[in-house]
């Protein structure tokens, strides 16, 4: 499974409605200081469900939403899809079937905040489910930004066995008995 493109609209400094598409299986973002890279990131983590705004390095959820410039009036929707290829049925289930999911999360000034799958309404945890065990997520090892090397080089067993379990498929099942336990 690959990121194939992001549409971002409203969110951060991306106020018109911009594609970015990933046609490689590595991506490289460069640019001179301020011009998106690090909210290209916060977009691809918020979509996948991100619920921390200080992960999203804002303080409140809604500081993802474009809030105006020197030249533009601030806007009052935030909206992003990430476009994966599912070609090869990494997500298998009931997505087995799809070559191509998209995932899109907008959220307005008044803190509403609703996700679709493929165009349909759902949950966030209908999104944060598909990812559980394939490496992606909002916090996953497959985004590596500044400082996130010497962070795995310095973590604890305890810390590091999170990775390695994600990597080997366990977490999911964990999530699972966890959800079970606390019914
Ligand atoms: P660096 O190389 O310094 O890390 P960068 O390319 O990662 O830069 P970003 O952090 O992605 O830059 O973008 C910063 C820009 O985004 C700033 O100009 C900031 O004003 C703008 N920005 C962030 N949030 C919003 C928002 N909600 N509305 C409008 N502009 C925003
Ligand atoms: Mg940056």
């Amino acid at each position: 499974m690959r990121l194939k493109a992001i549409r971002l609209s409203g969110f951060k400094s991306f106020v018109d409605p911009t594609t970015v598409p990933f046609n490689t299986n590595m991506t490289g973002i460069v640019g001179p200081n301020g011009c998106g890279k690090s909210n290209t990131i916060d977009a691809v983590r918020w979509v996948m469900g991100e619920s921390s705004a200080k992960y999203l390095r804002g303080d409140a959820m809604t500081d993802v939403i474009f809030n105006g410039s020197s030249e533009r009036k601030p806007v009052s929707k935030a909206s992003v899809d990430l476009v994966f290829d599912n070609s090869d049925s990494t997500l298998r289930g009931e997505y087995a079937g799809y070559n191509e999911i998209s995932i899109r999360r907008q959220v307005t000034r008044d803190g509403q905040s609703n996700y679709y799958l493929n165009g349909t309404k759902c949950r966030r945890k209908d999104i944060t489910d598909i990812f559980l065990g394939t490496g992606l997520g909002p916090r996953s090892y497959a985004i590596i930004e500044q400082g996130m090397i010497s962070r795995l080089i310095e973590a604890k067993p305890e810390e590091l066995r999170v990775y390695v379990e994600e990597a080997a498929g366990i977490s999911k099942y964990k999530e699972r008995r966890r959800e079970t336990e606390n019914r």
